[in-house]
């Protein structure tokens, strides 16, 4: 096989296995289509493959068509790793996702925190408290525009999610006793509810985008310099005064 083409394959993969979940090494070049059925050394029809995967594909593990997806992927950006100024409709919808969930999860900080202080304190609701509504705008705008850059189905997905985190900062804000009472379990339930919405998302939004769930990543692996902004609740009282 020429070097060029060789080259160009482990390229193409970025020197790992090109089966995303795998990305072991070393590394095999492996015809899609058969050679003794070819005869010849094709772009198109070549996959770089990790020794494992490669028996698995010549045992019938992974068939023909799950290949030729693979090789497909290749030629889209990882979605996992979206340039910040990737000005294509896909990225764009990627990013929105991901803006999407950061600004729910600060939410969901910023209300845990409004409910410890509200526990916290024998004076009632503590004043001055518009951090989570001022979230709540946020994370409502970001929801708007992941719904327009998805389909209905993200936009409905995304709505559910805003609309629990809604519900549950209005009872906050409502001192209802069911917000600062909950037991374990009622936490526990919570948090799968939760989760469940945010797997919806998720299936929607790679429904969006063509992908299987498990091309994309979850969440953002969240690096160490992507610390959440601060947000005061105006509990400096209780929290200690150095903030
Ligand atoms: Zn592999």
């Amino acid at each position: 096989m020429p070097r060029p083409l060789a080259r160009q394959l482990f390229v193409e993969v970025g020197h790992r296995c090109a089966i995303p979940t795998c990305r072991a090494t070393p590394l095999e070049i492996a015809h899609i289509v058969p050679w003794h059925r070819v005869q010849r050394h094709d772009f198109q029809n070549m996959i770089v493959l990790c020794p494992n995967c490669h028996t698995r594909f010549d045992r019938g593990d992974i068939d023909r068509q799950a290949m030729f997806r693979y090789k497909e992927l290749l030629r889209l950006p990882n979605p996992n790793r979206v340039a910040p100024d990737d000005p294509s409709p896909r990225a764009g919808l990627i990013r929105a996702y991901r803006m999407f969930q950061s600004e729910t999860i600060r939410w969901q900080e910023s209300i845990s925190l409004l409910v410890s202080a509200v526990c916290l304190s024998s004076f009632g609701f503590p004043t001055g408290n518009l951090g989570p509504v001022r979230i709540a705008a946020v994370a409502r705008a970001a929801t708007d525009k992941l719904g327009e850059l998805g389909d209905e189905d993200v936009a409905e997905a995304a709505n559910n999610v805003f609309d629990w985190y809604r519900c549950w900062a209005s009872d906050v804000f409502d001192l209802l006793p069911s917000a600062f009472n909950a037991t374990e379990d009622d936490y526990e339930d919570r948090r799968e509810e939760r989760f469940m919405l945010f797997a919806d998302l998720h299936e929607e939004v790679c429904a969006a985008l063509d992908l299987d769930p498990t091309e994309l990543d979850f969440f953002e692996a969240r690096r160490d310099d992507q610390e959440l902004p601060k947000v005061s609740l105006g509990t400096r009282g209780f929290w200690g005064a150095d903030e």
